[in-house]
């Protein structure tokens, strides 16, 4: 059966009615059309199905009851406080009192004969029954929408009633014939799904938990294939990208040249990208792992694979100080493989830029290390074939999607662990490969949290290390994000205070987000070397560097930092032969602190870590889809939904394998419904 009702239509046009003072009250929660009241869900859900007697009650506790108002009366302490009280029955016997502080207007609203229901703190003293009231609802309700069944409560605004909206969605459904699905029955079926009309119904009015459960399972799939759907079709399916060739004698011309074999995940990832450079259509693939995981070695392989083909590679990374490290790393697995490489950074005089850039126009040069600037402004590449973007910051997708439009195969490397489900949704237009674990022989960096007090034992420590010929780091983070100079001033301070603490002779460097360019990279450079025992720095500098000589990370008042930052700094230490130390110092004693640290101090691998950090600070503004035009969230949630974002992302592959560009008439609801969804974000996005 199809909808005979244009669900599009605005409430002023009154096809189904819904009260008539509804088009105005709706507005009030942003609902203009029938569709808006239909997708307006109700945020939880009460389970009113059977509500105790006043007589159960217990005191201390929270409960939610239903009443008939006997008495009610307002008072105004001497110290001006206003309190509401209401004699209650529960139409068994039994008596409670009602109390509300400071809400004087309740008296035009609770008066005898008024059925409320109540939530709030239970006080029970001898046979005085009283109920601090946190929230209620007065019961106008004729339909019995509030009671007796699992009540979904909506978000709302002053003056616009619970039972009010539970009408309204009632009346609506009741005049809508069933809704047409977007999704096929086959397709139901293989995803355990509900029907959509079935998932709109009980999401609106539960009959049971098993209904609740089942349309909210069935919701949040089409909040995540809608998603998935968008993502993957930003891609531009049709992109051409050229098809390479993967020798065998390419693969093995590098790999004789490793000073080890590659790991099972280091080649199944390889596996991975190679397929991608083998297939005709552009790839788009995130690489992410561990620091120290082997990525650089897995992208050295794909960059070779592409040399040999004859066309040129470039990778970018964030920053001057990156770009010269990826530049050494990789000079020691391309160089002896006949590479011809140039560094193109800020601080190459303008001729010598000139010369990398005539080099890489020419076809002289194979592959470019460099700054994202750099290369993207204005290098003419003679043929470039492979982009290896190294993202230790994060671009939003709208960013990437500008990014990787004017790129050929594209992989994006990625050191900061994310778990599979927020992969899923804030990479979604990339595909995944994940480098899970460490290579062999890798000593795990022992983490130690102690407490302030401690600091002194903390550098003593710390020194008898450098006595023994190591290095340490120490970092600080920023007291405001906001303000520059603070970072100077945090930066500088735990320099003086080390200068104090450690013995004379310890020679000490400083790294802060106001050092210009060369400075810092002189600092840099002085520590490599050798020629300082002690790096202090702020989290802006990226520490990204590896000095396997230095075994100790102190990270200062690492409460202010997440998990998944902490854990990013522990992995600047462990990557030579020496046993290496991770210091949290905390600067705060509280249990809170000490069990959010206690969990790097258990835990060695990123993906768990990241795991703990998303559940404890949820996903944040981590999709960066906001701005652009993607479909949102609506009750889907990244943190819990893991099974449900794979389902959802399979299928949309699915989909997307069968048809490109979704015009087969099996998917012309789904267009019609991707398009709606998407729509609706901008016009949000605007007002
Ligand atoms: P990432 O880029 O993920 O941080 P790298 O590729 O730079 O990791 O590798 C980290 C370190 O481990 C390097 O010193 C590298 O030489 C070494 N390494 C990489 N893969 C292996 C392996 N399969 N076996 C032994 N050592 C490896
Ligand atoms: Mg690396």
């Amino acid at each position: 059966m199809s909808t005979t009702l244009d669900l599009d239509a605005p409430l002023t046009a009154k096809t189904v009615d819904l009260g008539a003072q509804a088009p105005t009250k709706l507005a009030a929660v942003g609902l203009t059309s029938y569709r808006d009241v239909l997708g307006y869900l109700p945020r939880r859900y009460e389970d009113r199905r059977a509500l105790p007697d006043f007589g159960n009650l217990v005191d201390g506790e929270t409960a939610t009851v239903s009443g008939t108002v006997m008495s009610r009366v307002g008072n105004r302490s001497r110290r001006g406080l206003h309190v509401f009280r209401a004699g209650m029955t529960d139409g068994r016997g039994q008596r409670l009192t009602a109390v509300w502080f400071n809400q004087p207007w309740l008296e035009k609203q609770v008066f005898p004969g008024v059925r409320l229901i109540l939530s709030g703190r239970v006080k029970r003293q001898g046979s005085r029954l009283e109920l601090a009231v946190q929230g209620f609802e007065v019961d106008d309700d004729s339909e019995s929408l509030s009671f007796n069944r699992i009540v979904g409560i909506y978000p709302t605004t002053q003056g616009l009633s619970q039972a009010y909206l539970r009408r309204a969605a009632k009346r609506l459904l009741d005049a809508l014939p069933t809704l047409p699905d977007y999704l096929q029955r086959s397709i139901l079926e293989a995803n355990d799904l509900v029907s959509l009309d079935r998932a709109m119904r009980s999401g609106h009015f539960p009959e049971s938990e098993e209904a609740l459960a089942a349309a909210l399972r069935r919701l949040k799939f089409d909040d995540f294939l809608f998603l998935q759907l968008a993502l993957l079709r930003s891609r531009d399916p049709g992109r051409v990208a050229r098809s390479f060739e993967v020798r065998q004698e390419y693969l093995d011309d590098f790999k004789a040249l490793l000073p080890f074999s590659l790991t099972e995940h280091q080649e199944s990832a390889l596996q991975e990208i190679l397929a991608d450079l083998t297939a005709p259509r552009q790839m788009a693939r995130l690489l992410q792992g561990d620091v120290g995981s082997g990525k650089t070695a897995v992208a050295a392989a794909a960059i070779y694979v592409v040399v040999r083909n004859g066309a040129q590679a470039a990778l970018m990374a964030p920053t001057e100080i990156l770009a010269r490290q990826h530049f050494l790393n990789l000079q020691q697995y391309l160089f002896p493989l006949g590479v011809r490489m140039e560094l193109l950074t800020g601080t190459l005089t303008a001729g010598e830029r000139r010369a990398a850039r005539e080099r890489l126009a020419s076809g002289e040069a194979d592959f470019v290390v460099g700054t994202q600037a750099l290369i993207q402004e204005g290098v003419a590449f003679a043929d470039l074939g492979l982009a290896v973007i190294d993202e230790e910051h994060r671009f939003g997708v709208e960013q990437r999607r500008s990014l990787i439009k004017d790129l050929p195969d594209v992989l994006v490397m990625s050191a900061t662990p994310i778990p599979r489900s927020l992969a899923l949704t804030s990479y979604g237009d990339l595909d995944l490969t994940t480098i899970a674990g460490l290579p062999p022989g890798r000593v795990a960096v022992k983490t130690a949290l102690v407490p302030a007090t401690k600091r002194l034992e903390v550098y003593r420590f710390a020194w008898e290390q450098v006595k023994e010929g190591r290095q340490v780091y120490v970092v600080t983070p920023l007291i405001e994000e906001s303000e520059a100079l603070d970072e100077v001033l945090a930066a500088t301070s735990l320099e003086a205070d080390l200068r104090q603490i450690l013995p004379s002779a310890a020679r000490i460097g400083l790294l802060h987000g106001r050092l210009a360019g060369a400075d810092k990279d002189a600092v840099m450079a002085a520590f490599r070397r050798h020629e300082l025992d002690v790096l202090v720095s702020t989290t802006v500098i990226e520490v990204g560097v590896d000095v396997p000589n230095a075994t100790v990370m102190v990270i200062e008042n690492a409460e202010r930092f997440g998990l998944a930052q902490l854990h990013q700094l522990r992995g600047r230490v462990g990557r030579g032969a020496h046993a290496s130390h991770c210091v949290l110092v905390a600067g705060d004693a509280s249990r809170k602190t000490r069990e959010r640290l206690g969990a790097l101090v258990k835990h060695a691998d990123g993906f768990t870590i990241a795991e703990l950090d998303l559940r404890l600070r949820g996903p944040g503004d981590i999709r960066g889809t906001r701005q652009s035009g993607l479909p949102e969230l609506t009750i889907g949630d990244v943190v819990n939904d893991g099974e449900i974002i794979e389902a959802a992302r399979a299928l949309a592959e699915r989909m997307l394998a069968a048809d490109p560009e979704l015009t087969a008439p099996w998917a012309a609801r789904l267009v019609v419904e991707l398009r709606r969804r998407s729509r609706a974000v901008m016009v949000r996005e605007i007002i």
